[in-house]
């Protein structure tokens, strides 16, 4: 899937809170337009939100085929890049630069569908719609690597347990979704309870009673939802905390409550 936009050449738009469009146009010196997956930006933003990371610089982003075939390139002519669904770039947390062996890590760990190690700052990510490459691009371009914790000798991060929620805590966060998703309210989690669970994410029901419920639980739990706290709208601190849950418990990592499903059957202890 990807979501491709086409931009003037001048166009300043904030595609993300780190992320302007300027950033990623093409640097040959033809000043042409810029097409880009926003999805692909979205994304990268995500990953930035996952991980903490305050800053980006990309050194590479849209290129026409001609840049592309460049010497001073050296690509296909027909890459990721040229696609617009690429991204060369090197991440910061608190003025310092993350390592790129520790990104390659980490993205492997977020799903991104193409990775590249290229120097010991910078890496490639990409979003293509078929396939997955992982690649060490001192090596050339091709996918020559398996496991990047493996490849490149890094510690498989060991999943943070679940903090045991308190009784109380866990007993009002029941009540708190059976009343305001309309099951009996009795603090009680069972199928009645699990049936009436609603959908929840950024896109639907971002403002639904019970986000606010679910916020205060995972804050409980000690997964931050961002600075504004449990302000009962499923924004994308909310997202973040739904993905280390669902990340720390072995559910699919997508920041989605889907109705009846397994995020909310951990959280409701049902599985
Ligand atoms: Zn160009
Ligand atoms: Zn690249």
């Amino acid at each position: 899937m990807s979501n491709i936009k086409t931009f003037k050449y001048n166009d300043k738009t904030q595609l993300s809170k780190n992320i302007n469009i300027s950033e990623l146009r093409c640097k040959c010196s033809k000043h042409h337009e810029t097409k880009y997956d926003v999805d692909h930006v979205n994304k990268v933003q995500d990953f930035m939100n996952t991980n903490g990371f305050d800053k980006i610089i990309i050194s590479s982003g849209y290129r026409c085929p001609e840049h592309d075939k460049s010497k001073s390139v050296g690509g296909s002519g027909s890459g990721q890049h040229t696609k617009g669904t690429a991204m060369d770039c090197r991440f910061y947390k608190n003025g310092k630069v993350i390592p790129a062996k520790e990104v390659c890590c980490l993205a492997q760990d977020f799903g991104f569908k193409g990775i590249g190690y290229i120097d010991s700052n910078y890496v490639h990510l990409d979003s293509r719609t078929s396939g997955t490459y992982r690649g060490d691009e001192r090596k050339g371009r091709s996918s020559n690597v398996k496991d990047f914790y493996t490849y490149f000798n890094m510690p498989k991060p060991t999943p943070t347990p679940t903090p045991t929620p308190t009784d109380s805590a866990y007993k009002t966060f029941v009540k708190g979704v059976q009343s305001t998703c309309g099951a009996k309210v009795d603090g009680i989690a069972g199928k009645e309870t699990l049936s009436k669970t609603v959908t929840l994410s950024t896109k639907k029901n971002s403002k639904h009673k019970v986000v606010k419920v679910l916020q205060t639980y995972l804050i409980s739990l000690g997964y931050s939802c961002g600075k504004c706290g449990a302000d009962g709208i499923f924004g994308s601190g909310t997202k973040s905390a739904v993905k280390a849950y669902q990340k720390a418990n072995g559910c699919v990592v997508d920041g989605v409550l889907d109705a009846k499903n397994k995020t909310w059957k951990k959280l409701l202890k049902l599985a």
